[in-house]
């Protein structure tokens, strides 16, 4: 089945509003295998709103309309949906006993009650966080529309909870993916070693960049979950065999996340020691919950007196290698096993730009270094290609310590060849 989303609301063609409902249900027919042809934005006007819709119910099996289920009078969406199916409007009485019960009172307003009237033999999806009940039904053409409304905060539990499991049940066919998740090898890198297998029907593969990282997302199709999963199986497993350790994980959240886990697993604690990242990577990790068991301590030394004084990084190696430089990077990790006592430490010191840049030490030149009190390893990024920016360096070099813990934890060579 085709899908297409019609968005509704003046304030989105003015850029007051950005369109996040429409990336929530664009994901959560991905999820559910409905490809999504095409997205529409259209004002609060009725007459370019009815022509969005029919040409949409002409072109797709699904049109998921986002907004203008509201009580205001430019909230238009039902009615003119409603009439473009050929649908009549009905009082639908527990949401009428809903919006009641919403308001605490037996009488509503009319512009109130407006919400509760929807299009004949529709089936309603409850709204759990305001008023305006969304609905699905089928237009003459035999096409679906599902309406959903405009607040994210109210669009968002409805689509999880009522509008996928009404259109999971409604497909013949399950739909399942996984996301092999891979750190320190490119996207086109990745794409060639696995070119032979991108071709295949079912399981399909496809290569995704995301924030100095990719993956590799397996789909199958069945008539159940697990003959779907089975498809996907020899797939990932002949992946993990092309790419050995550069696999961090299958349907892992990310790098911080799992080495959260690996980290509580083992019973170890961290500390982070760092300059130019300054904080991000303590802020990753204690984003993951949980990640009080295993986040000892982190510290920003900034400048070469704080790197001295709280980490005892030796003045001469400051002089004689400058403060970015792998000794250190290398002093930095070990002053911070130290100082918190923790069984590993991260000390990460480099230029994230865009100033401060040199030909010797140019922007991007970051080192990180990752000690459990007896070795330490060090890894140099260098810059490579266009120029990038501050918070692109500042994050890449975050994700590399990550995976030099990940690393550590699972066994495999801290510096990947
Ligand atoms: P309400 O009951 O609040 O009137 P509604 O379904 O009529 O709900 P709209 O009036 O279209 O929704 O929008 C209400 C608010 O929801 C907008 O002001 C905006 O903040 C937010 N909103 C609407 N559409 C979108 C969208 N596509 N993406 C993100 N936010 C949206």
């Amino acid at each position: 089945m085709n899908a297409e989303i019609i968005s509704v609301g003046t304030e989105l063609l003015l850029g007051a509003v950005v369109n996040t409902d429409a990336a929530l249900v664009a994901r959560a027919l991905s999820g559910l295998g409905i490809n999504l042809l095409h997205t529409c934005v259209v004002g609060d006007n009725p007459k370019r709103l009815k022509e969005a819709i029919e040409t949409g119910l002409s072109r797709s099996g699904l049109l998921v309309m986002t907004g203008g289920l509201g009580p205001t009078t430019d909230d238009l969406t039902k009615e003119t949906a409603a009439a473009a199916a050929g649908k009549k409007l009905c009082l639908h009485q527990p949401s009428l006993e809903r919006i009641q019960s919403y308001f605490n009172e037996k009488q509503v307003s009319i512009n109130q009650e407006k919400q509760a009237w929807l299009p004949e033999g529709c089936h309603v999806l409850q709204n759990d966080n305001g008023t305006a009940p969304g609905c699905a039904f089928q237009a003459e053409n035999g096409s679906t529309i599902l309406m959903l409304p405009g607040p994210p905060s109210e669009l968002e539990p409805m689509l999880l909870h009522y509008a996928v499991p009404y259109l999971k049940q409604r497909q013949e066919f399950t739909i399942v993916s996984h996301n092999v998740r891979i750190y320190g090898r490119g996207e086109a890198p990745v794409a060639q070693m696995m070119d032979d297998l991108m071709n295949g029907e079912n399981p399909t593969l496809a290569p995704y960049a995301n924030e100095g990282e990719c993956y590799l997302r397996v789909t199958a199709k069945a008539h159940s979950q697990q003959e779907a999963d089975a498809l996907c199986q020899p797939l990932i497993q002949e992946i993990k065999n092309r790419l050995g350790g550069f696999v961090y994980g299958v349907d892992v959240d990310s790098l911080e996340a799992l080495v959260v886990q690996l980290l509580a697993g083992q019973g170890k604690t961290l500390a982070t020691a760092e300059s130019c990242t300054g904080g991000l990577l303590s802020k990753r990790l204690t984003d993951v919950a949980g990640s009080s068991q295993v986040f000892h301590m982190g510290v920003v030394t900034y400048a070469n007196q704080a790197k001295e004084q709280l980490l005892g990084v030796p003045r001469q190696v400051l002089e004689a290698h400058g403060a970015v430089s792998p000794e250190t990077a290398r002093a930095m990790a070990q002053g911070i096993v130290r100082a918190s006592g923790s069984h590993l430490g991260i000390g990460i010191t480099g230029i994230a730009g865009p100033q401060g840049g040199t030909a010797e030490k140019p922007v991007g030149l970051i080192y990180i270094a990752l000690s459990d009190g007896k070795d330490t390893w060090v890894v140099k990024r260098s810059p490579i290609g266009r120029t990038k920016s501050r918070d692109w360096h500042r994050h890449c070099a975050a994700s590399q310590a990550l995976d030099m813990v990940r690393r550590y934890l699972t066994g495999l060579p801290v510096v990947a060849e």
